[in-house]
């Protein structure tokens, strides 16, 4: 502090106390009237706006209402000291600059009242200039403290928005030291992954950075790379958890330190490199689900094709290293159309998962299994010897497939076809491998193997020749290429005709006639069965009414639906429409339905077969004991006929054990009091054993083969009697 000497004075006043004159308003403390008069005319001549109060309380009063902007107080006065009236001014939380104003020329009052908070202290008399210069120079103190504490507040809140800022980006954002060392980090690393600030601070940049993923990191943000550009990016995964296997993806880019100086703050020394981290899992994982979906099949999980072709592209490769062979098989569901119409889309898709986990039981490590399509799948197997493997591995499927599906309350029959195209005698290539197994497996279904088929050259492209019979078949139920041929049912007692059973063929134009096991699963796939049905029966009707007008009518005419068909809505309304059309009585048809028909839905099937026997109709169970052998469904639904298949036929010259099933069933049959028709009889032994079981009906070679319209009429004509087998 010092006393103003004239001399001590500065050139010019303090800049900014000529803006702050104008407006600036100044209290003066002063018992001494003549003095104050003075001051005041000083001051107003120099452009302040003043007041003058002649004692402490009053002065207090005044500083209290009117605030202004400087006090000049002298310290003795009537009522109590200089010093006092600062204090109670402060007490009240006044912060004008003082200045004192006084004889006194103790250095303790003086002291006294720079201590208390005075700014300057003007001695009596006073030189009007030191004055002047006194005031000047408080105002403009006072002017700065004031810029002062709106720029700190400023500062403050701008520092406090940065924070905020920082804290709530969405990335984590960290500064390094030199070494590498984390001095700050943002609140993000915690939400994102579960560290503590504290945990981190002071520690390395790599205690964050994963295992597997510390080679790169340390590469990338070596000094050398970072001081080669500015910025560093590099995609890096960070531990969750310190400690814990997991993970998060980021993307990480440094920089060494250009933060403006100002903000660099108190941190500057340590801060030498910028970073922010962005997490970036989310996208990864979606690449990563695209990248799954793109190479498996959303309904099984399984891989599908794409991946599946990679897989063999992989093991063709090893194979032709190591010389070894690879079998591709191409699996297809027997007859899952059926099972799709019957227990619907939704139920189907489970089927097909659970198919999916069952055949994957029977794998080694090394197949791959993945669907296709639809109810296809594909089975890539490398490594084996010899194609008896190949053939086991189809058995073993179709044997985990034999426990019934339960679904939907429902206990559902499935079996595989397969198609095996191997490497290298049936390809080399992956597409060649997959469209030869392919091939194999529909030529396999046309021939009617049920269970697998090795591809050979001559199949060549019959898998487009199927596309092209399917369109031919459409073509030749609208322009009747269809045959109907009828097989006599004979009665073993008086060897007369008791009914024909119209078998279906097709005069092919160019590849001749075909037997029904060639086109009717194509007709099935290609959802012509109802079509080719409808004009079986209507041709059947046709030829019935005919031959009552030749008055060679037998008492039946057997009719084959096929499940399918039957399933159609309305085809109880227009088998019978058809039946009204050309005046049949009902009786006088027999439909003839597998045992397939009852892993459908129970109450549908029943409904229509009590639909068609209250019209009248006859129903049979074609090939009864082969498929679904529930005695049950005899007494549920209205049956008349049981036909025994052939297979059991043909094993009675054989094998003493189908005599017991065939035994069973004649005696149920009896006990049931339904018809019974033999099949496929073609021996002397085999009728003579039927006979003493007292079968009633035989249907086979031994009596006739199926027969054209016209032989057939011939036959009837001349009145068949099977003649009792020579003794
Ligand atoms: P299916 O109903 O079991 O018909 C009997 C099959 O056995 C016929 O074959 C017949 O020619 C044959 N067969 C009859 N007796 C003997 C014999 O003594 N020995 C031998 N080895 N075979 C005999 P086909 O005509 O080839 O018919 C095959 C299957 O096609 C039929 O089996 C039937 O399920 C189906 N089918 C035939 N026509 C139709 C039709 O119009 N509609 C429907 N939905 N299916 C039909
Ligand atoms: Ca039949
Ligand atoms: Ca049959």
């Amino acid at each position: 502090m010092t006393f103003w000497q004239k001399e001590d004075l500065p050139a010019s006043p303090p800049a900014s106390s000529e803006s702050g004159k104008i407006n600036a308003r100044l209290l003066i403390i002063e018992d001494d009237r003549t003095f104050a008069t003075s001051m005041q005319r000083l001051l107003t001549h120099a452009g302040y706006r003043t007041e003058a109060v002649e004692n402490g309380l009053d002065g207090l009063e005044t500083l209290a209402a009117t605030r202004p902007d400087l006090l000049l107080v002298d310290i003795n006065l009537p009522d109590m000291t200089g010093h006092e009236v600062i204090r109670a001014a402060r007490d009240k939380g006044l912060t004008m600059p003082v200045i004192v104003v006084s004889g006194e020329s103790e250095i303790d009052a003086a002291i006294l009242a720079l201590r208390l908070g005075a700014m300057d202290y003007v001695r009596k008399p006073i030189e009007p200039e030191i004055l002047l210069y006194a005031v000047a120079r408080a105002l403009a103190q006072r002017c700065l403290e004031r810029e002062h504490k709106t720029a700190r507040q400023r500062v403050d809140r701008s520092e406090k928005l940065h924070r905020f800022l920082v804290d709530a980006a969405p990335d984590v954002i960290f500064i390094l030291d030199e070494t590498g060392k984390i001095s700050y980090v943002n609140q993000r690393l915690h939400e994102l992954l579960g560290v503590e600030e504290k945990q981190v601070i002071g520690r390395h940049f790599s205690r964050l950075v994963h295992d597997h993923d510390q080679k790169r990191a340390r590469y990338a943000f070596s000094a050398r790379k970072l001081a080669e550009t500015a910025r560093h990016s590099i995609e890096l995964r960070l531990k969750s958890g310190l400690d814990h296997a997991g993970f998060r993806h980021f993307e990480v880019s440094l920089a060494a330190v250009g933060m403006p100086e100002e903000q660099a703050g108190e941190s500057d020394d340590q801060a030498h490199y910028y970073g922010v981290a962005r997490d970036v899992t989310a996208h990864r994982e979606a690449e990563a689900l695209t990248l799954y979906q793109a190479n498996h099949d959303a309904l099984t999980g399984l891989p599908n094709r794409n991946l599946f072709r990679d897989h063999l592209g992989l093991a063709l490769i090893q194979a032709r290293r190591n010389q070894g062979r690879i079998a591709v098989l191409f699996l297809n569901l027997d007859r899952f159309k059926h099972v799709n119409d019957l227990i619907g889309h939704a139920k189907a898709d489970e089927l097909l998962r659970e198919v999916g986990e069952r055949i994957q039981r029977c794998l080694r490590g090394g197949d791959t299994l993945a669907r296709f399509v639809g109810d296809e799948f594909l089975l890539l197997t490398p490594c084996f010897q010899h194609e008896g493997e190949v053939l086991d591995l189809v058995e073993r499927i179709n044997q985990e497939l034999t426990e019934p599906f339960r679904n939907a309350g429902r206990s559902i029959h499935l079996s595989i076809s397969a198609g095996i195209a191997m490497y290298p005698e049936h390809g080399e290539s992956a597409d060649a491998l997959i469209r030869h197994a392919n091939i194999a497996l529909y030529h396999g279904r046309l021939a009617g193997s049920n269970t697998h088929s090795f591809f050979m050259r001559e199949m060549g492209e019959s898998a487009d020749q199927r596309l092209k019979l399917q369109s031919e078949l459409r073509y030749a139920i609208r322009h009747d290429q269809f045959e109907l041929y009828y097989q006599p049912q004979v009665d073993i007692g008086s060897g007369r005709v008791k009914g024909v059973e119209a078998l279906v063929r097709w005069n092919h134009p160019e590849l001749g006639l075909l037997p029904p096991g060639e086109f009717l699963p194509l007709a099935e796939e290609a959802d012509l069965i109802g079509d080719l049905g409808e004009w079986v029966i209507r041709s059947a009707c046709k030829t019935l009414r005919n031959w009552f007008a030749q008055g060679i009518a037998p008492p039946r005419v057997a009719i084959n639906i096929s499940p399918q068909h039957l399933d159609e809505a309305d085809f109880v309304e227009r088998f019978v429409g058809l039946l009204e059309e050309y005046q049949i009585e009902p009786a006088r048809i027999e439909v003839e339905l597998t045992e397939n028909l009852f892993i459908r839905d129970p109450h549908v099937v029943a409904e229509k077969l009590h639909s068609l026997a209250a019209h009248g109709v006859m129903i049979a169970i074609d090939d009864f004991g082969t498929q679904y052998s529930s005695l049950s469904y005899l007494q549920k639904f209205p049956i008349h006929t049981l036909k025994i298949d052939k297979s059991f036929v043909w094993e009675i010259d054989r094998e003493y054990r189908q005599h017991a099933i065939i035994k069973a069933i004649i005696s149920i049959a009896h006990g049931l009091g339904l018809n019974l028709i033999a099949e496929g009889v073609e021996t002397d032994e085999q009728l003579r054993f039927l006979e003493n079981q007292g079968c009633d009906e035989i249907q086979g070679y031994l009596i006739s083969k199926p027969l054209k319209r016209e032989a057939l009429e011939s036959l009837l004509t001349r009145g068949l009697e099977i003649h009792p087998a020579p003794q």
